[in-house]
């Protein structure tokens, strides 16, 4: 028997001009490195397949009934320049499917060959960036966070060429869509206004019924965006090419490049080897989503008959985002703190506590799960005493018109996310064909709010030579 997806595909109903189809590229001996069963339920699959045949179907060797793929085109603004044209350049959509919540997704090949979109590149990856979107993204999910998921690992048993030679993978992404402000860029940027409304329509059916025309679904996209860089921001998440095609419209997370999660605090932190100005440094993210927004908003304007009476709108709506991303990240700080809805006179006191934590480089999860759990300990991770015992005077005064502020701490910090150290340890030994790590690091970040004792080296910082100073893409 094998297995069977509740394919009902409403992308590939749009007409000539959004996409191209495409088979995927056969893989010469695949084998499954991952799988997401509980995912694979919620989806709506049926049936079930020994791993041999989840390899063949997950390679896209052997691609399931009523899949139909296909490569989206998109454009996007990388770095702040625009490039008008990219797509999907190793990735194919597959198909959609309406899961058992009644939530349409999309189901993906990552790294299945070259299509229209490739440009230079060979549409491949490799099973370091595939198992380390696989790893990044689930535990996203499970910290609660808006993001693609991941169905399943296959190793091609093919090489592809980086700097050096390195096994080839595919990951299967799910994504509520993979619509990104890019796909309204690339209309824009051919001004063709037809297209771009029958984008809009799908993005709206999908993912905002109640928006009625581009101006309110502006409104929508953004308020999702802020609310997301919030998230990123109160779990110390560094997306790093936050470029407009990285940007969803569904705001759920996309692409796990060189994203990393901070160890010690310092807001200008910048893992990617890619981002040699910090554009994309941590605290930035919280200016350059609203600057994504902006290149959204001037493609959307596109729509409006009279551009030039609702230009003023438009911008409006761009710069309300500073302010919903500031009240959205004050929330979730202060609820990081046990108060359940901090306002502006609390501010002072997180800024404080983050000023002790930048000045010592303070462990970001480990500080905030401490202060929640035994706030003696967390006093122990300051050299200047004095200065924290300070700071709690205020914060105990605070919390103590609180109701339950350790339980709301225990389920708003985690006690492990992925460290860069742990990811990269588990994907060198997947390299060398030895993937007990990666399912250990697994298992331990499915649950990231509570860590048995036996697990806790997975909440320590690297010690000092273990710290990751870059990651990489591994386009
Ligand atoms: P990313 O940096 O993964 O967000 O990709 C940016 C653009 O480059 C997208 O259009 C990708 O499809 C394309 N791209 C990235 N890596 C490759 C590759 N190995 N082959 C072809 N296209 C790629
Ligand atoms: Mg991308």
């Amino acid at each position: 028997m094998s297995i069977a997806f509740p394919f009902d595909n409403s992308f590939a109903t749009l007409p000539e001009g959004f996409f191209l189809r495409q088979p995927p590229r056969p893989a010469s001996a695949p084998e499954l490195l991952a799988f997401n069963a509980p995912l694979a339920a919620d989806l709506g699959m049926t049936g079930e397949a020994p791993p041999e045949e989840l390899a063949q179907i997950f390679a896209g060797n052997q691609l399931p009934e009523g899949a139909d793929p296909l490569a989206q085109a998109y454009a996007g603004h990388q770095f702040g320049g625009f490039s008008p044209q990219l797509g999907d350049g190793r990735a194919l959509l597959i198909g959609e499917v309406v899961g058992r919540d009644g939530q349409r997704r999309d189901i993906q090949l990552k790294g299945s060959g070259r299509t229209a979109f490739s440009r230079g590149g060979d549409g491949l990856a490799g099973i370091g960036p595939v198992l380390r979107e696989y790893l990044v993204s689930e535990a996203m999910a499970a910290l609660g966070v808006p993001t693609t998921r991941s169905l399943a690992a296959v190793a091609t048993g093919d090489t592809i060429y980086r700097e050096t030679a390195l096994p080839g993978a595919v990951l299967t992404r799910v994504a509520s869509s993979h619509l990104r402000v890019g796909h309204f860029e690339f209309f824009a940027g051919r001004r063709d206004p037809a297209r771009m409304r029958l984008l809009m329509e799908h993005a709206i059916a999908r993912h905002d019924p109640r928006a009625d025309g581009p101006l309110s679904f502006l409104k929508g996209v953004i308020a999702r965006q802020a609310e997301l860089v919030a998230q990123w921001l109160s779990l110390g998440f560094i997306h790093g090419v936050m470029n407009t095609d990285n940007t969803t419209i569904s705001g759920e997370t996309i692409d796990y490049g060189p994203c990393a999660f901070m160890d010690g605090y310092h807001p200008q932190t910048v893992f990617s080897s890619i981002d040699r100005q910090g554009r994309y440094a941590y605290d930035n993210q919280r200016h350059v989503l609203p600057w994504n927004m902006a290149q959204l908003a001037s493609a959307l304007l596109l729509l409006e008959e009279e551009a030039e009476g609702q230009v003023e709108a438009y911008t409006q709506a761009v710069h309300a985002m500073p302010g919903l991303i500031d009240a959205a990240t004050l929330r979730r700080f202060g609820q990081k703190l046990g108060i359940a809805e901090a306002d502006e006179a609390d501010r002072g006191l997180i800024e404080a506590l983050l000023t002790l934590m930048q000045n010592e480089g303070a462990d970001f999860t480990n500080t905030f799960r401490a202060l929640g759990e035994d706030p003696g300990r967390a006093g122990t991770m300051f050299s200047d005493t004095a200065a924290f015992a300070g700071w709690r005077r205020d914060w105990d005064a605070r919390i103590a018109r609180e109701e339950a502020p350790q339980d709301l701490m225990a389920r708003v910090n985690p006690a492990v996310i992925p460290r860069n150290h742990r990811v990269e340890a588990a994907l060198a030994a997947a390299h060398q064909g030895d993937l007990a790590p990666f399912r250990d690091l697994h298992r331990v970040l499915a649950t990231p709010f509570s860590l048995a004792e036996a697990d806790s080296a997975y909440a320590a910082p690297p010690r000092p030579g273990e710290e990751v100073q870059a990651t990489f893409c591994g386009t």
